[in-house]
């Protein structure tokens, strides 16, 4: 449920709503926008009764929210959401590239990529320290060791921090080195994760499970924001369908239907998306025209002796041209690369 206030509202009005809310064992989520302030609720189990809140002073309209997922949803949130970050931003009029490679194999590999990609323009570097590989006896990153790697080289290199904690006792951890959590495609459910990284204080971003419906992608992001944090970047990361061509299959068709149900960012990660480098040009400039907020690319210095995902990885070279065409699009999209 969603109690629209009136224009003019005076601020105890909405105090009195919010205290009746709580009074009735549920939360209150006190949205004040450019015209009027709203109030989403949440915590029922079953439909309000309408007539408790109705005749409130101040109370223009309540309006039933029909999604199962509510603070993420457009109907509780009309205006796009913007999630900062230290040198950049998702949200409208923005196009935000996080860069750098799969996972932080040593600190010369790391310096060598944050310089590279500081001279592209980039302003955000990815790396994994812990890395969700499919083999146990594949490389599983350096832990707090890359930790350190990535702060320090985004430190100097004044560079914002995107890695992915993987296991809810590693919250605190990679909260301390980076600038966003990133929850990987294989914990998009796993809830503990979720409200562990819901109770941090940095932005998240929620890939897209490997075989996740948008109902249930939105319903991981619902626990985020239930939880407590308001700043989720969603990531679409590829699905698994029967096609062998590439890696996975990068939907780019569910970017319209999030924009049109959640008001959340969205990002595109056309590197997993598609598992091989000389694809990942054209399926970002297909994100940006789709109307993705960014895009997540992986570049590595020498990809072929790569530590993970080498052949989705792109070289410096590779990664320059890409930037270029993204320039030159975003121009014609009306959005600014940060
Ligand atoms: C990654 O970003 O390196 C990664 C493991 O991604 P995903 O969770 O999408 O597979
Ligand atoms: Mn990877």
């Amino acid at each position: 449920m969603l109690v629209v206030m009136q224009r003019q509202a005076p601020q105890p009005q909405i105090d009195a709503v919010v205290e009746r809310i709580e009074e009735l064992g549920l939360k209150a989520h006190p949205m004040p926008g450019a015209t009027r302030t709203a109030i989403g609720i949440t915590g029922n189990t079953a439909a309000i009764d309408p007539s408790v809140l109705a005749g409130m002073p101040g109370v223009l309209e309540l309006i039933r929210v029909t999604k199962p997922y509510k603070l993420a949803s457009r109907e509780m949130h009309v205006d796009d959401t913007v999630v900062r970050l230290p040198f950049s931003q998702f949200g409208p009029g923005t196009f935000a590239v996080i860069a750098g490679p799969c996972s932080v194999e040593n600190e010369s590999m790391m310096r060598e990529t944050a310089k590279f990609l500081r001279d592209q323009g980039v302003r955000l570097l990815r790396g994994g320290a812990f890395k969700p590989r499919t083999s146990p006896y594949s490389f599983q990153g350096h832990g707090e060791k890359g930790l350190e790697i990535l702060r320090a080289v985004g430190q100097e290199y004044h560079l914002g921090v995107v890695t992915e904690v993987m296991d809810a006792s590693q919250v605190e951890m990679v909260e301390a080195a980076a600038d966003m959590l990133q929850i990987g495609a294989r914990n998009m459910q796993n809830f503990t994760l979720l409200k562990a990284v819901a109770r941090a204080s940095r932005p998240v971003l929620l890939k897209r499970g490997i075989a996740a419906t948008l109902e249930e992608w939105l319903m991981a992001a619902e626990y985020l924001l239930a939880g407590g944090n308001k700043q989720v970047v969603l990531c679409e990361r590829g699905v698994r369908t029967f096609a062998d061509h590439s890696r996975n299959t990068l939907d780019l068709s569910i970017i319209p239907p999030v924009k049109q149900y959640s008001h959340l960012p969205v990002i595109v990660d056309p590197s997993h998306g598609t598992g091989r480098r000389e694809y990942v040009t054209p399926m970002a400039m297909a994100a940006l025209a789709a109307g993705a907020d960014g895009i997540m690319v992986e570049v590595h210095p020498d990809p072929d002796r790569a530590l993970s995902d080498g052949a989705q990885s792109m070289t410096f070279p590779q990664f320059e041209a890409l930037m270029a065409s993204i320039r030159k699009l975003a121009t014609v999209m009306g959005r600014e690369v940060v």
